[in-house]
């Protein structure tokens, strides 16, 4: 097991939509480190193209919060479905030392695989919902940063450059 290096904004590879997983064993292959990685820097979740992966899957665990989860393995997901809203603040492990609060859908229904290759459609609502969702995205290039206004966006451009070219913002901010 080894802690994997986590791919920064900036980084073309996090601007694409991944690809479908097709062989699960490429999946089982990686899911071990991710697991490692992510505990190491604290997150939450990590989406494969975080760990330079073009494949669709992405690792989460919120066991350490007060909502019993254990670790999850979700591959190919699709929102199928979501409703309600929650603002919730996130960080990012491909965007360090930047915070805000973001507005979602409170609750989502999800299609996916896991790692046994069993297929799920599956509510999710909470905290694991959020994590999920901000995963998702990743999978499809979007940055939790890109649902800032205009306005608050204009206030860390800087500090996205700053991280584009070094890996660290010269300081953190939440917004
Ligand atoms: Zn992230």
């Amino acid at each position: 097991m080894a802690k994997l290096p986590v791919i920064k904004y900036g980084d073309p590879i996090l601007r694409q939509k991944t690809r479908p997983v097709e062989d699960r064993q490429q999946v089982l292959d990686l899911v071990d480190d991710m697991f490692d990685t992510m505990y190491e820097e604290e997150g939450m979740g990590l989406a494969a193209n975080q760990i330079n992966v073009d494949l669709n899957f992405m690792v989460v665990d919120i066991s350490h919060t007060d909502e019993d989860e254990g670790p999850r393995v979700i591959i190919n997901a699709e929102v199928v479905e979501s409703s309600g809203s929650s603002d919730l603040e996130e960080g990012c492990l491909s965007i360090p030392e930047i915070r805000a609060t973001i507005t979602r859908p409170e609750t989502v229904l999800l299609r996916y695989e896991d790692e046994h290759g069993q297929e799920h459609e599956e509510h999710f609502d909470r905290l694991l919902s959020r994590v999920i969702q901000h995963e998702v995205d990743h999978l499809t290039g979007i940055f939790f940063t890109d649902y800032l206004t205009p306005a608050k966006h204009s206030l860390i451009d800087k500090r996205l450059s700053e991280i584009a070219e070094t890996g660290a913002p010269s300081t953190g901010i939440i917004l």
